[in-house]
């Protein structure tokens, strides 16, 4: 069954400019476990009393033990159908961008270019003196627990938008702009809790472009999209593929 029907298609194939915009759903099928879904408890932590700078401050081994654990989960996750899509996606045509929430990497590893990660990256750290940022792996400091700037010896902290921080702002511009000049966007995985991320997308939707959302579950978003798809992006993702490029699928 067609999932799309044709002026949809044509609209995806005229685009000058599509956006996807992805959250923690996309990786779920990787086995990295969303905030709010099953297994997104860490020993009776929520994600909100351990991803913001009070806890931070508060009790630093703590944070660290946690990212350490999901850093570990990360690593260890492969790439899945839907980030590998996109990736094939972005090579084959200009003017593709990807606009993610996730801070797994699993979309730099499926090759995805260009990028922009709202929220950072787990395997990188900065440091809360000096703001140098450090690579986990590649600088040698993926050891468990505290871990010190390699310039001034202060405390590192996970690179990351934590809940309550700014955002970066030349992303944020960047992110805007990429938005209002879209014809589509695609928003995936994302339960739109986090507001910016939803606004971008509603941005997008008034400037003129249209939504097409894929997550089992309907969302805020969902009544200003044009598409709704319930179901998985590693699977719904292939088929879209397959329809626009007339092509077998991926999977
Ligand atoms: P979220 O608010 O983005 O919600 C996850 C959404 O994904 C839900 O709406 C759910 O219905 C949907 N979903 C689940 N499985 C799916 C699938 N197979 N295909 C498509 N959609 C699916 O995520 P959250 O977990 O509440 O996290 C909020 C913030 O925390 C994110 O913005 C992110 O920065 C961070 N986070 C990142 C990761 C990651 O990098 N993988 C994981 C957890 C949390
Ligand atoms: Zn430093």
């Amino acid at each position: 069954m067609e999932l799309l029907p044709k002026g949809t298609l044509e609209t995806i194939r005229n685009a000058q400019k599509i956006i996807f915009l992805t959250g923690a759903g996309i990786s779920n099928e990787s086995g990295i476990p969303t905030f709010r879904g099953e297994g997104g408890l860490w020993k009776n932590f929520r994600a909100e009393d351990l991803a913001t700078p009070e806890a931070f401050q508060n009790n630093p081994e703590l944070v660290w033990e946690w990212y350490d654990w999901r850093r570990g989960i990360c690593k260890n996750a492969e790439p899945n159908l839907g980030h590998i899509t996109i990736a094939k996606w972005q090579k084959k045509s200009k003017g593709i961008f990807l606009i993610t929430q996730n801070v797994d990497g699993l979309h730099p590893r499926s090759g995805s270019e260009p990028i922009i990660e709202l929220h950072g990256n787990i395997f990188r750290a900065r440091c809360t003196n000096c703001s140098t940022k450090f690579h986990l792996e590649q600088d040698g400091l993926n050891h468990d627990g505290l871990k010190y700037c390699q310039n001034c010896e202060s405390l590192l902290r996970p690179d990351i938008v934590w809940f309550g921080e700014e955002y970066d702002q030349s992303l944020l511009t960047k992110s805007w702009e990429l938005c209002q000049l879209s014809q589509v966007v695609f928003v995936i995985g994302t339960s739109a809790n986090v507001s910016v991320p939803a606004q971008l997308a509603l941005t997008a939707i008034r400037s003129g472009a249209i939504g097409i959302e894929i997550n089992p579950e309907t969302t805020s978003l969902s009544p200003s999209m044009k598409h709704h798809f319930q179901g998985k992006s590693g699977e719904i993702l292939p088929k879209i593929w397959k329809e626009v490029f007339e092509e077998e699928s991926i999977g």
